[in-house]
């Protein structure tokens, strides 16, 4: 994907403040630190867009971009950071339910993980939860660089089993080398129909 504009909208936590669905949308999530500013930040070749997080767990609000002026990119706050407040975890669940809910543009959600974590018990909730607000989930692993190549195939070969998907179906993905770009960008394309 050729990314020729990639802008900053608005935040918002409830739906009266969205922006109007007017493009296909595409949301982001995963835990803290997983390296979700990162990704995004590689898909539109963009350095800084998204802020890389020097304090986790401290995005709280739905972060609305425009890309090409034919996409919407959202990137929702992170979860399962020990140390966010109650208070502030307590709201994590209905902002994101309200949104998955109430967003009728929306045709994917990234579920980002580790690949050396792998799927933990909040990702496995989001997951599930996607078919039920009628969202295609699509799993991808990061920070691929930080294994060895034996390593990264035997995960993947576990990964597409815990799932019952074929190993093509994992995406496996590095902000730091790029691995799986493309691959993610065919696959948002694909839930968009924009031209990847
Ligand atoms: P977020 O909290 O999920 O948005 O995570 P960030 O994008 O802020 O990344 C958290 C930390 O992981 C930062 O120190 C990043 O430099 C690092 N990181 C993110 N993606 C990758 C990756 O693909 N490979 C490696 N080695 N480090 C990464």
């Amino acid at each position: 994907m050729k990314v020729t504009s990639a802008e900053f909208v608005k935040s918002a936590e409830l739906p009266e403040h969205y922006p109007p669905p007017e493009l296909p949308e595409i949301a982001f999530a995963g835990r803290s630190n997983v390296g979700k500013s990162s990704l995004i930040n590689t898909l539109l070749n963009r350095k800084k867009l998204v802020k890389v997080s020097g304090t986790p767990g401290h995005t709280q609000l739905i972060n609305f971009f425009t890309v090409n002026d034919a996409l919407s990119f959202v990137d929702l706050p992170g979860y399962g950071y020990a140390r966010v407040p109650d208070e502030i975890r307590e709201r994590w669940g209905p902002m994101i339910e309200t949104y998955l809910a109430e967003r009728p543009t929306l045709r994917g959600l990234v579920c980002i993980m580790d690949v050396r974590r792998g799927v933990e018990d909040d990702d496995m909730m989001l997951i599930e939860s996607a078919p039920l607000f009628a969202v295609q989930p699509v799993l991808v692993f990061t920070k691929a660089d930080k294994l060895k190549r034996n390593a990264l195939r035997k995960r993947r070969r576990e990964l597409a089993d815990r799932f019952g998907v074929r190993p093509d179906d994992v995406l496996l993905f590095s902000s730091k080398t790029g691995l799986g770009r493309k691959e993610l960008w065919d696959r948002i394309a694909q839930l968009t129909g924009v031209e990847s």
